[in-house]
């Protein structure tokens, strides 16, 4: 069974937007992965099929009723379901590589998209669903947020990239920045490829890779070098 992601939002119409191209669209054309949208408001019960309503206490915007997304999440993924209940959210755990990897050797995801003010906290609870933010920043929804989580995601599933070693020493993969990439012409704008990299020393051009990445690092985010 490959991955399988099922999305519950107010927009269905956005996906898979981006997912759709390049490697993601070929891996899900040719069934790496799965991508399924469904309209929250589907699960409404009134006549003018309403999914929000004003916050308790006060305040302004509109909150996404606890009752109608609980019905949603239960037929997307009824008891049983192994796949994890996620919710994009600027206050949930920050999403990381490290996660990023879970996922993508587990079954899939269910991902809400949250709107408005966001979600009534009883059915984040009831459900169990995993806040998961992509950043201090607040977006509108979290449909562009479950769009990042996804990607950084099916990339990492097998057959969706072609070459393997192309990943390994990414940004993040080891604790570190990526080293500086170049290609031809050989001299551009006046500026050369550093000599090292056209040396044919392999020995050389690791050390000096690495040596750049944690230079990279140090300067740009300290803050990796004392996670590891
Ligand atoms: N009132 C909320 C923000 C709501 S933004 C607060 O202050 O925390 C509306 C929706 O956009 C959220 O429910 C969430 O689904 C999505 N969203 C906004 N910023 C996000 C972020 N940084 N990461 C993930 N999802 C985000």
């Amino acid at each position: 069974m490959s991955f399988s992601a099922h999305i519950i939002t107010l927009f269905p119409d956005l996906f898979p937007g981006p997912l759709g191209a390049s490697v993601l669209g070929r891996g899900l054309q040719d069934g790496l992965w799965r991508l399924n949208a469904t309209q929250l408001r589907d699960f409404a019960t009134d006549r003018h099929r309403t999914v929000d309503d004003t916050p308790s206490g006060g305040g302004a915007g509109m909150v996404l009723k606890p009752d109608i997304l609980a019905k949603a999440i239960d037929a997307v993924a009824p008891a049983g379901d192994p796949r994890p209940r996620l919710l994009m959210s600027p206050r949930g755990r920050p999403l990381t590589q490290k996660r990023a990897h879970e996922l993508a050797l587990g079954p899939g995801a269910i991902i809400v998209c949250g709107r408005f003010e966001g979600v009534d906290q009883r059915v984040i609870e009831a459900r169990q669903l995993e806040e998961i933010s992509i950043g201090d920043y607040v977006l509108a929804g979290g449909e562009v947020a479950s769009m990042v989580l996804l990607e950084a995601v099916v990339r990492l599933i097998p057959g969706v990239l072609g070459a393997q070693e192309s990943r390994d020493e990414e940004s993040f993969e080891n604790g570190l920045l990526e080293y500086p990439q170049y290609t031809r012409p050989q001299t551009f704008e006046g500026r050369d490829i550093p000599p090292i990299l056209t040396s044919g020393d392999h020995g050389k051009i690791a050390r000096w890779r690495h040596e750049q990445s944690l230079a990279l690092t140090q300067a740009r985010r300290p803050d990796l070098l004392k996670e590891s």
